[in-house]
C-alpha cells in the first residue's frame, strides 16, 4: 500500500513537471516519516532513499536501525543543543532559521571534520505561528551564513500556510523562487543557491510547477499522523 502511494506521488510529480516543462530528475521526493514506525519505512526500502524527520532524536533512532544508504533530511525546527544528534547523520538541514543555530551547526560540523549542507528557512507568508526568517531579511541572513567555514548554504526552504486550496500557496512558491534567483545573482562566496525545498502533501504539485527541487511529502505516502499515541 505504501509503495502504491509512493508511486502515485511520483506520478503526480512527473505530471507537474510535464505541465511546467521540467525534468522530473530535478525534483527529489522526500518521504516525511515523522511519527511513523521503522517498519513502515522498511516497506519502502529499494524504492525510496530520501526520508525527512522533524525531531533530532527520532532521526537519530531511525538512522541507527535502518540501512546506511538512506539519506536523512532534517526538516523541523532545530534547537542548538540537539544539533549533536544529527550532525553526522543528516544529509541536509532544511530548517536553519537563526544565526545562532547556524553557528552551532558550524561548530559541531567542525568537530566532525565535515561541511554541512543547509537551507535557510524563510517564512514567506509571515505567519506568526511559523519559524523562519522574513523574506526581506533573507539576503542578509545568507550573507551571514556564508562566512561560517563548516556549513554550505544550498538554497531556501519554506513551509507554506495550511490550506485546502493549493492554488493559494502558488504566490508563496513563486516568491521563494524569486528570492532564490535574487540571492543567486549576488554571487556570494561559498553559497550555492541551487535548491528550493517547498511543497507538502496538500500543495506539492503547485510547488513543482513553480520550481521546487525538493518536495516533502508525509501524509500522501504514510497516511494521517496520530499524535495522541
Ligand atoms: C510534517 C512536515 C511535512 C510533511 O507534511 P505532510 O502534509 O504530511 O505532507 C513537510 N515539511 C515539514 C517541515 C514538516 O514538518
Amino acid at each position: 500500500m505504501l509503495v502504491e502511494n509512493l508511486h502515485e506521488v511520483r506520478n503526480r510529480i512527473r505530471k507537474a513537471c510535464e505541465r511546467s516543462g521540467r525534468n522530473p530528475e530535478d525534483v527529489t521526493l522526500i518521504a516525511v516519516s515523522k511519527t511513523k514506525p521503522v517498519e513502515m519505512i522498511r516497506e519502502l526500502l529499494g524504492e525510496q532513499t530520501d526520508f525527512g524527520e522533524n525531531k533530532p532524536q527520532e532521526l537519530k533512532d531511525k538512522y541507527e536501525v535502518l540501512p546506511k544508504e538512506l539519506r536523512w533530511h532534517m526538516i523541523g525546527h532545530l534547537q542548538t543543543n540537539k544539533i549533536k544528534y544529527i550532525i553526522d547523520k543528516a544529509c541536509l538541514i532544511h530548517s536553519v532559521d537563526s544565526l545562532r543555530l547556524a553557528q552551532g551547526i558550524d561548530k559541531e560540523a567542525g568537530k566532525h571534520g565535515i561541511i554541512m549542507p543547509v537551507l535557510a528557512e524563510v517564512n514567506m507568508a509571515k505567519e506568526e505561528s511559523k519559524f523562519g526568517i522574513m523574506p526581506e531579511d533573507a539576503l542578509e541572513f545568507v550573507r551571514e551564513l556564508s562566512v561560517l567555514p563548516n556549513i554550505r548554504v544550498k538554497g531556501l526552504m519554506t513551509i507554506a500556510p495550511f490550506t485546502k486550496i493549493p492554488e493559494e500557496n502558488r504566490i508563496h512558491f513563486q516568491n521563494l523562487r524569486k528570492l532564490l534567483v535574487d540571492i543567486r545573482e549576488k554571487n556570494i562566496d561559498n553559497v550555492d543557491m541551487c535548491h528550493l525545498s517547498m511543497g507538502m502533501t496538500g500543495d506539492y504539485e503547485v510547488a513543482v510547477e513553480e520550481g521546487a527541487t525538493m518536495v516533502r511529502v508525509g501524509t500522501g505516502i504514510f497516511g494521517e499522523r496520530d499524535y495522541s499515541i
